[in-house]
């Protein structure tokens, strides 16, 4: 195609248009995204950054000469308001009409808000973008303040654990008995919740906020929980989860479920629109079935994929997923998809905060969660792709270690 113009310049879709220059790609990239700072890396967002570990100077995913240096021509700021896909143009917010030979619909998601009296309230904040980074930076660089987070998820607890650090009572509010109960195996999402609560957060699981108090003044202050309870809250961040951005590609009659529906090759039905990244819901091998997921790993290798298409080279995405995160002196590394284990093995140490959970399905290992072993992972990550049998019965053994398999 002559050009190609990329909806939305965050991971998924800055990775896209350098995929394409780093394949060879001559044509004409427009990155058309809403955010005026460009492309940023998200995970110091709720980590270093807020911090203050992390410069902002850090967080531009690209310094600002690589996109005069690569031919990418950057709208940030602006944003696509509708796709004509008969006469091929997209329509921006400016008023400016681009033409396109193949679309990339990089949108992202939006954080959810709590469906609750006083969700609107000052000091109610999400975390997505770096001026929500900001916000929320400066507010906890103050005095020590009561902060409550709502969703014990990556985001949630991450944000929980930043605010410990920086010296404020933190509580933690999720409505499912346990927390990440998405993501994580219990044994490992238990030991989670356990560092918070030695590093002296409260957490309360099983709990429901259902209202939310202001001062005088409009600002939050006072949280209801269902049964009644009411905490004290000067700053609560919502962290329940995210909404694929699916705005455009509905406009554009595009198939919509949570996200916006590709093949394996990652092209909606109209074979010159892809999807990437949070928003695109995928055929996944490794899960068996359409998936949307929410990680840098897929980003990057989702605008990989779709730049070798577009270049007519295609080939079906099946990267095993992986994702990390950091809480406290806890890193945590996850390499294959776990949820759907029906056995796991355990090794290492809970106790001491290092150990790995291999997680199994039908006797085939399918993901590994671990918890300051690096090493685990990186052999997780290589043993998914290479499809190396390893069996719940070979794990158990005494001295079973990872680092020992055959390569
Ligand atoms: P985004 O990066 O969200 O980019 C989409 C962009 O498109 C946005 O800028 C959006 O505003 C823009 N947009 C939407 N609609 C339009 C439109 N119509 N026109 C123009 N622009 C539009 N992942 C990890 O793997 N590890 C981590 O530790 C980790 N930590 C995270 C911490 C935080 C605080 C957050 C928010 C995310 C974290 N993630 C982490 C997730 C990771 O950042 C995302 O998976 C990744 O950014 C997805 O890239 P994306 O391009 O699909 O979406």
């Amino acid at each position: 195609p002559h050009s190609v113009v990329v909806v939305g310049a965050g991971q998924a879709g800055l990775e896209t248009a350098a995929a394409l220059r780093g394949r060879g790609y001559e044509g004409r990239i427009t990155l058309v995204g809403d955010e005026p700072s460009g492309p940023c890396d998200r995970p110091p967002l709720s980590k270093g950054y807020l911090a203050g570990t992390v410069p902002a100077a850090d967080i531009a995913l690209r310094p600002p000469s690589f996109y005069a240096a690569q031919d990418i021509e950057l709208l940030a700021g602006d944003r696509v308001t509708s796709v004509d896909r008969e006469r091929r143009t997209v329509l921006l917010e400016s008023g400016l009409r681009l033409p396109y030979g193949a679309l990339v619909l990089a949108t992202g998601c939006r954080p959810r808000t709590l469906p609750v009296p006083g969700a609107a309230l000052t000091g109610v904040l999400t975390l997505r973008g770096l001026a929500d980074a900001e916000d929320l930076r400066l507010r906890l660089s103050g005095p020590p303040r009561s902060v409550v987070v709502v969703g014990a998820g990556f985001i949630g607890l991450e944000v929980a654990a930043t605010a410990r650090g920086l010296g404020h009572e933190v509580t933690v509010v999720e409505a499912q008995p346990r927390a990440l109960a998405r993501a994580l195996t219990p044994q490992m999402s238990d030991r989670v919740v356990a560092e918070h609560r030695a590093q002296g957060v409260r957490v309360l699981l099983g709990r429901e906020v259902s209202a939310l108090y202001s001062d005088a003044e409009g600002r939050v202050q006072v949280m209801e929980l269902g049964d009644g309870e009411r905490i004290a809250a000067d700053l609560v961040v919502v962290g329940v989860g995210v909404l694929p951005n699916t705005g455009v590609a509905l406009g554009a009659d595009l198939v919509v479920g949570d996200g916006i529906v590709v093949d394996e090759r990652l092209r909606t039905e109209d074979p010159d629109i892809y999807a990437v990244g949070d928003a695109a819901r995928f055929p996944s091998p490794h899960a068996g079935r359409h998936i949307r997921l929410e990680s840098v790993q897929n980003a990057t290798d989702q605008a990989r994929c779709v730049a070798a298409g577009i270049c007519g080279e295609p080939y079906p995405y099946a990267a095993v997923p992986w994702f990390w995160s950091e809480q406290y002196a806890m890193r945590l590394q996850m390499a294959g998809l776990t949820a759907a284990h029906d056995e796991t093995v355990t090794v290492g140490d809970p106790d001491e905060g290092r150990f790995s959970v291999l997680c199994f399905r039908g006797g085939r290992l399918i993901g590994v969660e671990s918890m300051n072993r690096p090493a685990d992972h990186g052999i997780a990550r290589r043993l998914l792709t290479n499809g190396t049998q390893l069996t719940p019965a070979t794990a158990r053994e005494p001295g079973f270690d990872l680092k020992k398999l055959p390569r």
